[in-house]
């Protein structure tokens, strides 16, 4: 499962509500040369590295997508997510746009759900909210928000849009999507 969508759009809380609510579902560990924010542990949300060993493993290969966002790389590992598959677990991967099109083209059999807020104020009131990131960062988040919104759109590549306006309703759709999805199969 691939979520999606702008900083601040609720993807990380609708990612716990399936690692919770679903069986046998796993989080895929992204690795970034981003900053831990207050409370992140290395490992848990991420595996924070430099960008000297990002670049390592991107070019051992490690990585089964990769991306640039706001000055950072960000990029998924490959082996625990084939390993994680291969014992019929969920991978959840929270990742940008750049990502999604890829894994859209390396595991077609994935369902990519990209989350929309419902209007640029509330994007822009959660991340205030959050009050995590420096004004400059949160600036720049916001102005890619629109830009990947769009890029989302024309790709073609996420099955679903979800409108993330109250929490809890969001979390339903999303997992009566997978529950659909699941069926189908
Ligand atoms: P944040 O810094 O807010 O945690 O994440 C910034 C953006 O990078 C978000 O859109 C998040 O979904 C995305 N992201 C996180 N991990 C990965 C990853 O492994 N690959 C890609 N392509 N994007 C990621």
């Amino acid at each position: 499962m691939v979520i999606s969508g702008p900083s601040g759009a609720g993807k990380t809380s609708i990612c716990q509500a399936l690692l919770r609510d679903l069986p046998q579902t796993v989080w895929s560990v992204s690795v970034t040369t981003r900053s831990p924010r207050l409370g992140e542990r290395d490992g848990e949300s991420y595996s924070f590295v430099s960008a000297d060993e990002f670049r390592r493993r991107e070019r051992a290969g490690d990585f089964l997508e990769s991306a640039e966002y706001v000055g950072h790389r960000y990029g998924t590992p490959r082996e625990p997510v084939e390993t994680a598959l291969a014992g019929g677990k969920n991978v959840v991967m929270e990742i940008d746009v750049q990502g999604g099109m890829q894994v859209a083209q390396r595991m077609p059999e994935s369902v990519r759900i990209f989350v929309l807020p419902p209007d640029m104020q509330s994007l822009r009131a959660r991340l205030e909210g959050r009050r995590t990131e420096q004004e400059e960062q949160m600036r720049r988040r916001i102005a890619q928000a629109d830009g990947e919104i769009a890029v989302a759109r024309d790709s073609g590549c996420y099955q679903y849009f979800v409108v993330n306006d109250v929490l809890e309703n969001t979390i339903e759709e999303v997992k009566n999507i997978i529950e659909q999805e699941r069926n189908k199969r």
